[in-house]
């Protein structure tokens, strides 16, 4: 087993994280990284691996940040399945469409600019038919129904509590005929809000990704 952090690690945006077990390669989120234009350019643009060798993705949650770079890996020749709950599915629906209008209408902005100025065309991120193409290779999950994205993998979410849908997961990794459990919490949610259920606890875990954004931080009550 080989992880390696490709996003959200010493930042809060961007979450994708590459898991390889065996010659086959997973991607738990696939997040858009947020920022100043040109370094979020720079960082969205590339994918470090190709796309085309990823096998499957783990979806947490449909924030932007977890689920924006969707559209551009199918884009980019990623033909795998995406799996996630069916709320998350019907979350990106919206929200991946969304995202695609914002990248054109944001590239007709700089594109107006720089015919103004003589600089360089660039081209959307992805379009709305990528957004929509996308959903297509999406497996809606139920939460504790455990499923088996490829050989020797066996994942289960459960309930984050941070928006609807979202999902921490458990993957259970069979490698050399020993079994290990790694856990990726994505966002993890509070306790007491309404509309949402509480984060559910997560099992014993050899390995955790934890997602720490707060970690230092005592949150005002509620109420
Ligand atoms: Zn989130």
């Amino acid at each position: 087993m080989r992880l390696t952090f490709w996003g959200a690690a010493q930042t809060v945006t961007g979450s994708m994280h590459m898991l390889e077990l065996g010659g086959a390669r997973v991607l738990m989120d696939c997040g858009l990284f947020q920022g100043r234009r040109a370094e979020a350019d720079r960082i969205n643009r590339e994918f470090p691996v190709e796309p085309s060798s990823i096998d499957a993705v783990l979806l947490s949650h449909a924030h932007i940040d977890h689920s924006g770079l969707l559209p551009k890996l199918y884009a980019d020749g990623f033909r795998g399945q995406i799996y996630s709950t069916r709320a998350t599915l019907d979350l990106c629906a919206a929200m991946l469409a969304d995202s695609a209008r914002i990248q054109e209408k944001d590239v007709e902005w700089v594109n107006r600019r720089e015919r103004r100025h003589g600089g360089d065309e660039i081209r959307p991120l992805y379009s709305k038919e990528d957004a929509q193409a996308v959903l297509e290779r999406f497996v809606g999950v139920e939460y504790h129904e455990s499923f088996s994205p490829l050989e020797g993998l066996q994942v289960e979410y459960r309930d984050a509590g941070h928006i609807l849908g979202s999902a921490t997961m458990t993957l259970g990794l069979r490698e050399g005929g020993r079994t290990k459990t790694l856990g990726f919490t994505g966002d993890v949610g509070r306790a007491h809000r309404p509309i949402l259920r509480d984060p559910e606890p997560m099992p014993d875990c050899d390995y955790l990704i934890c997602e720490s954004t707060y970690g230092g931080r005592v949150h005002e009550p509620a109420e």
